[in-house]
């Protein structure tokens, strides 16, 4: 991306703050996720031939048939999985980084795994020179989760599965969420499933339509 100028990043910033306005409109009402997603620069997250369209509500190619996920999708699932300060979150599909940066705006800490180690290259270090020094990047299988890190309170897959893989309902600690799109390959249902004890309480979020999740435990 060429330098931009401080009046293309005053225009930026009120697009972002347009955004969270209209986040705000559809139901998001959590204020720490409406701080963080403004506070978050999405256009770094974009290609530099899409930063035009950074501060829309919807999903932007990011290459490798990949996608950065809409806005209104990373404010509910980030809202849906009710963050404490102190929580250490697992984030399945890093992407682009962009949903990795609200969570570390909100999280302790957060482990994010992606299988196209491109992808999990630039979002290292995007997040590192945008000075995010609580997040662990890692490239592999995110369906068998990061064993030796669990149990966590939070995981969030932001690709689509057939079913919640069991490897990430085991690492999930007792009271915890588990937010994840579950259908089809061309649509699906996100879902925050919560454990409770030896029981998995399941809420359906919204309908959605993400990439496949690819591994193991999700599609081949
Ligand atoms: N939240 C991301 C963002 O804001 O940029 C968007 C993620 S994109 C919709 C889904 C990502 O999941 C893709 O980068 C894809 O390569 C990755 N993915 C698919 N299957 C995976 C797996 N088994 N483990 C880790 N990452 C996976």
């Amino acid at each position: 991306m060429g330098e931009l100028t401080p009046s293309d990043e005053a225009e930026l910033a009120r697009a972002r703050a347009g955004l969270v306005a209209e986040l705000r409109a559809l139901g998001i009402d959590d204020g720490r996720v409406l701080a963080a997603m403004g506070r978050v620069p999405r256009h770094r997250f974009v290609p530099p031939s899409l930063l035009g369209y950074a501060y829309e509500d919807r999903p932007l190619p990011i290459g490798f048939d990949q996608t950065i996920s809409q806005p209104y999708i990373v404010a509910l699932s980030t809202e849906a999985l009710d963050l404490a300060p102190t929580d250490r979150v697992l984030e399945v599909g890093t992407g682009s980084g962009y949903q990795t940066a609200i969570l570390a705006e909100l999280a302790g800490e957060v482990y994010t795994i992606e299988r196209l180690p491109e992808l999990a290259r630039a979002a290292q270090e995007r997040l590192t020179q945008l000075g995010y020094r609580n997040i662990r990047v890692r490239v592999g299988d995110g369906t068998k989760g990061w064993p030796e890190a669990a149990p966590f309170p939070a995981i969030v897959v932001t690709a689509a599965a057939p079913r919640a893989p069991q490897s990430l309902l085991n690492q999930l600690g007792d009271g915890g969420r588990l937010v994840i799109p579950i259908g089809g390959k061309t649509s699906q249902d996100l879902w925050l499933i919560e454990k409770r004890g030896e029981r998995l309480v399941h809420r359906c979020l919204c309908p959605c339509t993400f990439v496949p999740l690819i591994g193991e435990e999700g599609w081949t």
